[in-house]
């Protein structure tokens, strides 16, 4: 199979986010009325493959989802994305999160765990496959399937080899064990600020004694954009491109990692990879949800 016909794979959490606008974030237990609330597919990993679907990349999400209603109301296969499912039977635990403290919109996980193991992931026909991306989370695991992934690369010549890519964006000490192991790292805002860093300059700077030589380093920063680190040691920048007014930024992220890794596994240089992610995340960042962003796509080409 050609390099160009293989998939992009991503594994990690798919949930259900209820999303419920209200006019100001709401103080503890008080009650307040909510101006809209809706229903979406959420999770790093399911979100990513969403955005990759709409931009054009083949891609597949791998990750753990619970059967029942819960499940069946955010199916991935909504997403037009072809979908490799990993469907456990296990007992719901259903956990509510507060996700993200927005002025504005306030959203909440219903979680079901237990996530992808190396077991699970030994079965993947990985000669499908050119990049996968793991959403930082059973750290100890997910370093057992990057290994997996090194031993199918190290028989490879190196154009034919799986590009590795690691999302650490919870500030959990476990997860930095990552930073050594993606061949492309993409580090949150709140692990920067966490581990002491004020701008993405300056986390770059700090954290690439992290990652393995000739890794790629790339931390968004909302309104500042997005900074990156080249494998050749240069550091690139893109400003923002906020959209004329703001209305949803929850999954920004999720979409920035998406459109880098659309652009960087069909070939194209950091710079233009590191633009598009702040041009596709700031345009989604203007409309609710994810459906805008082919449009958003077909307008630009
Ligand atoms: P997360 O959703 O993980 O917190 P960020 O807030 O760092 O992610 O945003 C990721 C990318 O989304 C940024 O690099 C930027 O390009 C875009 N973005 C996010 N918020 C805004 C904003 N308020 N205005 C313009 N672009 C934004």
């Amino acid at each position: 199979m050609e390099q160009k016909d293989k998939k992009v794979l991503c594994i990690g959490l798919v949930c259900l986010d209820i999303i419920s606008v209200v006019d100001k974030y709401p103080e503890e237990d008080t009650d307040s009325r909510c101006v809209s609330q809706r229903w979406q597919r959420g999770g790093n990993a399911s979100n990513s493959c969403t955005v990759l679907s709409l931009l054009g990349s083949s891609c597949a999400f791998m990750g753990s989802l619970c059967a029942g209603p819960v499940a069946r109301s955010h199916d991935p296969l909504q997403c037009k994305a072809p979908v490799l499912l990993h469907v456990r039977k296990l007992h719901h635990s259903l956990k509510l999160l507060p996700l993200m403290a927005d002025r504005r919109l306030r959203s909440y996980v219903v979680q079901n765990v237990p996530d992808v193991t190396a077991e699970d992931f030994s079965k993947v026909e990985l000669r499908h496959f050119k990049w996968i991306h793991w959403e930082g989370r059973n750290v100890d695991e997910q370093l057992k399937m990057i290994q997996q992934v090194a031993r199918h690369n190290a028989a490879l010549p190196w154009q034919q080899r799986i590009t590795i890519s690691v999302e650490i964006e919870k500030p959990r000490e476990p997860l930095y064990e990552l930073f050594a192991y993606g061949d492309v790292v993409f580090v949150s805002k709140d692990v920067a600020r966490h581990l002491g860093f004020h701008t993405p300059q300056s986390a770059l700077e700090g954290l690439r004694c992290r990652v393995k030589v000739g890794a790629v380093l790339i931390c968004a920063w909302a309104e500042k954009g997005a900074d990156a680190l080249a494998p050749d040691g240069l550091f690139i920048h893109s400003d923002a491109f906020p959209p004329e007014r703001l209305i949803d930024t929850l999954g920004a992220g999720d979409t920035f990692n998406a459109a880098v890794i659309h652009k960087l596994s069909n070939g194209a240089r950091l710079e233009e990879a590191l633009t598009f992610g702040c041009r596709v995340a700031g345009g989604k960042c203007g409309f609710h949800g994810y459906g805008g962003i082919a449009d958003m796509v077909t307008r630009q080409e």
